[in-house]
């Protein structure tokens, strides 16, 4: 096991930002995975396992501990039935490597899933979902190193709590498990009509009236490529609040100053989901650019905040200060960070 000292965390966050990581290691097997985490529990020393930091934003004064970069490779297949399929990736496969694969295979299940960012041992830690797709929709078991144990387990979905961005791997069990791979279960076909509404309106609009999985990956690849910045060209995490959840009561005191504003009903919970990023554009931060920072929102996306020059954490924190206050004073809502804060 090679270890560095003194890692710049701005090289594992999307967002480019942060302290040092006092160490460092990047495993590439199941094997290696154990002997790192097993090193840092030898020494009563904090671990943290991350894919390629698209969804963490670190703090600047860094992380005390070992940071464990998963590199796990890996991909097979196991034919249930003619229709139907298992399919098994490493924890370190990219995501979009691997959604591409599945769909070249003729699969449907994850093709709305395409050009999100990352590592496949990531995505159940916040149920990553897109265009009408969510991973517990199809993951069935996860392979994990149980800390607590000092050994590989599997972990069946149903297991996992996967709700809307959430799972236990953020919440009850958080840093516990460490994702070396994941089964999903696919089915050969097509995804069904009507699509999420911004794919359906696209295929619409070019008369597209069936897609199969590799033309539905095509379409949400050119849609979110209109509307998302590459992290690998423009600092960013993706959508930086969460959709906030509201009490009814709430929505209709505000729909009598905001009878315009958009929500999603949530079933049997007196309770609706309000598109932050409609609060952000109603509250001006529409391609808004901060001087004071140096962080900016992306003007096709304002949920999308974006690193423009900033040099601290601290000066994104400002940041998302800034548009919290605003939001909260306009409307009464209090945004929540989607990516991770970590560090000490
Ligand atoms: C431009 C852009 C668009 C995005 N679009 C979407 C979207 O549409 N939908 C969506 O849901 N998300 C989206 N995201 C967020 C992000 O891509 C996902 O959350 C992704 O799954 C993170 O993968 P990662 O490998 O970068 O994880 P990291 O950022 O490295 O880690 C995220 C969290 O998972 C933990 N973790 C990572 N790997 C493991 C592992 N193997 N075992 C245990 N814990 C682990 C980390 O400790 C951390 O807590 C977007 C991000 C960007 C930058």
């Amino acid at each position: 096991m090679f270890i560095l000292d003194n890692v710049p965390l701005s090289s594992y966050s999307t967002m480019r930002l942060g302290g040092k990581a006092q160490h460092f290691t990047e495993v590439n097997d199941r094997n290696e995975m154990a002997s790192a985490i097993n090193w840092a529990l030898d020494q009563n020393m904090p671990f943290r396992v991350i894919g390629s930091g698209s969804n963490i934003v670190w703090t600047d004064d860094g992380f005390p501990g070992l940071l464990i970069q998963n590199k796990i490779q890996g991909f097979g297949t196991q034919n249930l039935t003619e229709a139907e399929v298992y399919i098994t990736a490493g924890g370190g496969m990219s995501w979009d490597d691997f959604v591409a694969k599945t769909t070249e295979l003729g699969l449907t299940g994850l093709e709305m899933l395409s050009l999100i960012p990352g590592t496949v041992g990531a995505t159940p830690v916040q149920n990553v979902g897109a265009y009408g797709q969510s991973v517990s929709d199809t993951l069935v078991t996860l392979e994990v190193y149980d800390s607590q144990a000092r050994d590989f387990v599997t972990l069946r979905a149903s297991d996992c709590q996967l709700g809307y961005r959430t799972s236990i791997f953020k919440t009850s069990q958080q840093g516990r498990y460490a994702i070396t791979g994941a089964t999903f279960f696919l089915r050969h076909g097509n995804p069904q009509p009507p699509y999420y509404s911004a794919l359906q309106q696209y295929c619409e609009a070019r008369n597209l009236t069936e897609l199969t999985p590799k033309a539905a990956r095509e379409a949400v690849i050119d849609i979110r490529a209109s509307k998302l910045p590459d992290p690998a060209v423009i600092a960013n995490c993706g959508s930086f609040f969460a959709n906030p959840v509201i009490p009814e009561s709430q929505l209709l005191d505000l729909q009598t100053s905001y009878p315009e504003m958009p929500y999603w009903p949530i079933e049997g919970t007196n309770t609706v989901k309000i598109p932050a990023a409609w609060l952000m554009e109603a509250a001006g931060f529409k391609d808004y650019h901060d001087q004071a920072t140096g962080m900016a929102t992306w003007h096709a996306q304002p949920l999308v905040v974006i690193n423009e020059s900033a040099i601290s954490t601290a000066q994104l924190l400002q940041f998302r200060q800034k548009v919290m206050d605003s939001v909260q004073q306009k409307f009464g809502i209090t945004l929540t960070q989607e990516p991770e804060l970590l560090g000490s």
